[in-house]
């Protein structure tokens, strides 16, 4: 059987900053012996993305010597409207770290991206990537996307039939050779260096994303409650919430705090009743 890793350009390998695209990427460099020179590596930065994403994407350039691009939205343009958007370059020292690209989206679009309408997903990443792309004088080309076999569901909306590949056509080799995240996982165990952020974590992509579970926003905002903020404002720049079913995040904001106002009164009956321990409020706090 071929090797999946190893690509025949033209192609764009869409790198999102986590492990499984980091791993993506290593196996097409180890296929290839290095980057094909019509092969061309983007990251699409929203603005929102965790420090440890930026410093993670920054080690995996420098230390696998990957000529990879920053790229950021920086309007509709004259010419090609939303469709065919203005972009800049950044770099790791440049990248926005406050979520210019991604307010400024918000505020040209005049309404907030949800589950049904992902307009964050199709203007930030895919537009700016196919804009990035065309810029090269390409006019089709492959999309290589770190999806694995254990996503039957985004691999079967990618190999759809009729699907808008005007970004690129889908290539998915982690899905071609079976492989799957606790695979993922283990060989990153193995490496000189990680993501620095927890695999069950989700905090991966923007940082409270309306996509990731309920709970998983709640445990973020429990642990640093000022991510909320810049969702807040743009709830309030809009006048309308990112996510169905909930008033606002400010509704998950009181949920992790009244998460951890209970726990703190379940440390203090512990304290009271069995004298105080450090480790045990430690322990109830990383709870
Ligand atoms: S991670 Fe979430 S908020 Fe960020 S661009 Fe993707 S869908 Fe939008």
């Amino acid at each position: 059987m071929r090797n999946p890793y190893v690509i025949e350009g033209p192609a764009q390998i869409a790198f999102s900053g986590g492990r499984t695209s980091g791993y993506l990427l290593h196996q097409i460099l180890e296929a290839n012996g290095g980057l094909p020179p019509d092969v061309h590596v983007s990251f699409q930065n929203t603005g929102k993305e965790r420090p440890e994403t930026l410093e993670f994407i920054h080690e995996v350039e420098t230390r696998w010597n990957v000529p990879l691009k920053w790229l950021e939205w920086t309007g509709r343009s004259t010419d090609g409207g939303f469709r065919r958007p203005s972009w800049k370059y950044v770099d790791f020292a440049t990248a926005d770290r406050v979520g210019t690209p991604f307010a400024s989206l918000i505020r040209e679009k005049g309404y907030l991206p949800n589950v049904m309408h992902r307009i964050c997903t199709a203007n930030l990443k895919i537009r700016v990537g196919e804009a990035f792309m065309r810029s090269l004088g390409y006019e089709e080309w492959d999309s290589v996307m770190g999806i694995r076999a254990d996503e039957p569901k985004r691999v079967a909306r990618m190999r759809k039939p009729g699907r808008d590949n005007s970004a690129g056509d889908p290539l998915l080799p982690l899905a071609t050779a079976n492989v799957t995240k606790p695979e993922i996982l283990a060989w990153w165990k193995g490496q000189p260096f990680d993501l620095q952020l927890d695999p069950q974590g989700d905090l991966g992509n923007c940082d409270l994303c309306f996509l990731k579970a309920r709970g998983k926003n709640v445990a973020a905002l429990r642990r640093e409650p000022k991510l909320a903020v810049w969702w807040l404002q743009q709830e309030n720049v809009v006048g309308n919430t990112f996510i169905k079913g909930y008033v606002s995040y400010s509704d998950l904001v009181r949920e992790a705090e009244f998460m951890n106002s209970q726990i703190e009164m379940f440390a203090h009956a512990q304290a009271v009743d069995d004298g105080y321990d450090e480790r045990i409020a430690d322990c109830m706090c990383g709870d």
